[in-house]
């Protein structure tokens, strides 16, 4: 193919004076002027196409940068969320273990011992051997809550706590029954070695040096009995507090345990 002439050379044929006379002349004249449209028209629609391909471009980066921050967000909003969600099950966790202790001791409450008192009485039911149960109660305490006070009163509930706690073994629960009374859950244990067990029990604290009451020997007296396969709980508990107010009745000071 013939290769074009360019516009001015084009403009240049035309304006020739030796081709005014040819009949081709005004045709080929609108052709030139239509060629020269069409482009002027070409090269604007390729201007606004690149300037809407830059908006584009332009424009698709500012929403990554905005996906981006919100992907950032989003993970602090996260962080946060966890932080918070494990925060609140320590709280959880906490809660559930202060609605379990007794909060001047520090030692189990009713609640928990009445269910591992259940846990104990399924075990039993599957056949496994019977728990122990003991209730103590310290002689005399009014006597020094009247001397003393009352916060000395407590001083001497929480040294007692914790000398209860210190004899028992890993898998024994101690457990505050209510205002000076107290209830020992001995698994898997026998009359005799509970008695023992009681016994120390017993000895210790007669031992213990009470710094807030100089010169006062604490003592408690004490029932025990053993749980009877298929008895109700509250059978266990009425024998074991019978046996105590037995010892009381008998002088104090001792234990009296339940015939099995
Ligand atoms: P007994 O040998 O017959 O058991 O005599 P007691 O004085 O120990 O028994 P009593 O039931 O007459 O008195 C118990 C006292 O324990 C009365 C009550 O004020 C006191 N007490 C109960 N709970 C608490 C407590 O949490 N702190 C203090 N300081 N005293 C308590
Ligand atoms: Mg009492
Ligand atoms: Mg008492």
């Amino acid at each position: 193919m013939a290769e074009l002439p360019s516009e001015e050379e084009l403009a240049r044929l035309l304006a020739a004076p030796e081709h005014q006379h040819n009949p081709l002349l005004p045709l080929v004249a609108a052709l030139a002027e239509n060629n020269r449209e069409q482009r002027t028209r070409l090269e604007r629609l390729l201007r606004i196409s690149d300037s809407s391909y830059g908006v584009a471009v332009s424009r698709n980066q500012d929403l990554l940068q905005q996906y981006d921050r919100q992907l950032k967000r989003l993970d602090k909003i996260t962080r946060i969320s966890d932080r918070y969600q494990r925060s609140l099950l320590e709280l959880n966790d906490q809660l559930r273990q202060a609605a379990l202790k007794d909060p001047l001791t520090g030692l189990a409450n009713r609640r928990q011992l009445m269910d591992q008192l259940q846990d104990e009485q399924a075990r039993c039911r599957r056949g496994q051997p019977a728990f122990a149960l003991a209730m103590l109660d310290v002689d005399h305490f009014k006597r020094i809550n009247d001397t003393h006070g009352h916060d000395t009163g407590d001083q001497v509930l929480c040294r007692l706590a914790e000398t209860l706690s210190g004899q028992l073994r890993t898998q024994d629960l101690c457990a505050r029954w209510g205002g000076e009374e107290f209830v020992l859950l001995l698994p898997h244990t026998a009359l005799e070695p509970a008695g023992a067990l009681l016994k120390r029990i017993m000895t210790a604290i007669r031992e213990l040096v009470l710094e807030e009451v100089p010169g006062l020997q604490l003592t408690v007296s004490a029932g025990l009995t053993i749980h009877r396969p298929h008895e109700p709980l509250d059978d266990t508990l009425r024998r074991a507090d019978r046996e105590l107010f037995r010892a009381k009745k008998a002088g104090r000071d001792r234990l009296h345990v339940a015939g099995v």
